[in-house]
């Protein structure tokens, strides 16, 4: 079993993440992806955003609204200002 968890396998264990349904080295498997993954991490704090607002997400009701936030992040991630970002680093810091 790998550390490496690809996007679509992290989105598929997010609300049992949130909730803490999962084991420990599934939880440290996302962890380690929202701390690499710039994209997954701002995806995360919108879910869990929505999550604690609405109490509950039932992810097979958000796939395309999942694809349409994930592109435009993605899209504003590329062609965005040349702002790095690191995992848990602070772009404006020199
Ligand atoms: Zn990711």
């Amino acid at each position: 079993m790998s550390m490496m968890v690809r996007c679509n396998q992290l989105v598929a264990t997010l609300s049992d993440h949130i909730e803490g349904r999962l084991g420990w080295f599934a939880s440290l498997q996302i962890r380690f992806h929202l701390w690499m993954c710039p994209v997954c991490k701002v995806y995360f704090k919108q879910f869990e955003r929505i999550y604690r607002e609405c109490g509950q997400v039932d992810l097979a009701e958000l796939p395309g609204d999942f694809e349409k936030v994930m592109s435009q992040i993605l899209a504003k991630w590329k062609s965005g200002p040349a702002t790095e970002v690191r995992p848990g680093g602070d772009p404006t810091a020199s």
